[in-house]
């Protein structure tokens, strides 16, 4: 059986270039996309941010592998996603509002091609062939007509997945409530479970700017450079996370698609083509790790919680810490996820629906996921940080550095 071929390309100042080298490096579309195909393409647009931060799919890259497919003159052509849980508000944090803010609307314009939100499509409940968590899964009623699944992630380190590229990209099919659902479930065998069904045909990586840490733009912005892709998404994830500093088979995901006949990511069952892995290889620093050194003496307890309460943690310990109040969190215990029956620590704060059991034993925020402001405000109670200051820093920050891709 021949191995999976993933290809790592140095992009240079040409994205396009960079993208159909990759592509080609690692065996073309041919007998992938043909004139009958239905083609879904799929960036990674979970939040409201701009191409080039390293959260999200730069567009270019997604218009260099479109214009690709579209070569092909395929039946059909869309890019779909169903951005993240906190992210998924019409009309204020929606797919729509995500896929214009980073471009990619623009692209699709430009090239014709219809754009869908995923959240907001119909959805079908599909059985999941040997499940290992997830017996059935709703996905939205445009991937299930697609014939050719294309993923198209940025590189990124993930708190709960070590790291999220082309498989764990898929989650973006889901409605919400779905999405959350794999959190509790357990979150990597969910994706396997997921990518029995929706495994994609085709990834291509983009690793121009990649992202570590807490993903606090823009510390924890890495600038790689690199577009990669292959056949094997599995393979593909492999290979980038070894980029990554990280072996396959500490990414239990991958290791879970493996075991499922999906793909390979034992590094002696792949061939890389392009770059090797010891030119390109640069250490990503985990979540954990990012946390301990920017925030010592804070503890965030976070079992089965999703991307939503992840996500929105951040921002408000960004603000406190831009206000140099830092000190002030030390001893601080903050709950998301589901509710423990013990906690370290005298000052806790519990967030989220999933930890409302908490509410009237501990300082609660409410919501799923709670606002922003209105966890930085119990923050501030709890640790006595005077909370009017940190929102005047984060007025400025809005309106200098971080400009919108902050939220
Ligand atoms: S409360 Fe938080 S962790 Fe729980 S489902 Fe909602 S966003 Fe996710």
């Amino acid at each position: 059986m021949p191995k999976p071929i993933v290809s790592i390309v140095k992009a240079g100042e040409n994205v396009v270039l960079a993208v159909r080298k990759a592509v080609s490096l690692a065996g073309g579309l041919d007998g992938i996309v043909n004139s009958e195909s239905k083609v879904l393409i799929k960036p990674n647009i979970a939040s409201r941010d701009k191409s080039g931060c390293g959260k999200i799919t730069d567009a270019r890259v997604t218009q260099a592998i479109t214009k690709m497919v579209l070569e092909k003159k395929p039946k059909s052509v869309i890019i779909g996603e169903g951005s993240a849980v906190g992210y998924d508000f019409p009309d204020l944090q929606d797919t729509m509002k995500a896929l214009e803010e980073s471009g990619t609307r623009e692209v699709a314009t430009k090239l014709g091609v219809p754009l869908v939100d995923l959240n907001t499509d119909r959805h079908r409940e599909v059985e999941v062939p040997n499940p290992l968590v997830m017996k059935s899964v709703k996905i939205a009623q445009t991937v299930l007509e697609s014939d050719v699944i294309i993923s198209v992630p940025v590189m990124k380190t993930h708190i709960r997945s070590a790291v999220t590229l082309s498989v764990k990209n898929m989650k973006g099919v889901m409605p919400g409530a779905e999405k959350k659902k794999t959190h509790r479930l357990g979150l990597e065998l969910a994706i396997a479970d997921l990518n029995s069904i929706v495994r994609p045909h085709f990834a291509v990586v983009d690793g121009l700017m990649g992202m570590e840490g807490l993903w606090e733009y823009p510390d924890d912005c890495v600038p790689m450079g690199l577009v990669g892709a292959g056949r094997d998404p599995i393979a593909v994830d492999s290979v980038f996370a070894q980029i990554m500093g990280m072996e396959s088979k500490e990414i239990m995901h991958l290791v879970y698609c493996q075991e499922k006949g999906l793909g390979k990511c034992d590094p002696g069952r792949i061939e890389v083509a392009g770059v090797p892995i010891s030119e390109v290889r640069r250490p990503f620093h985990t979540a954990f790790a990012v946390m301990r050194k920017r925030y010592p003496g804070l503890i965030i307890q976070s079992e089965k919680a999703c991307t939503g309460c992840t996500g929105e943690i951040i921002s408000p310990l960004i603000y406190i810490r831009e206000a140099k109040q830092v000190e002030k969190l030390k001893g601080l215990t903050v709950i998301i996820g589901e509710a423990p029956e013990q906690w370290e620590g005298e000052k806790v704060v519990a967030i989220g629906k999933c930890a409302q059991r908490l509410k009237d034993r501990l300082p609660f925020v409410p919501g799923c996921p709670p606002a922003v402001d209105a966890i930085t405000e119990k923050i501030c109670e709890v640790c006595n940080i005077d909370v009017q200051l940190v929102f005047q820093k984060q007025e400025e920050l809005h309106r200098t550095k971080y400009g919108k891709s902050l939220h």
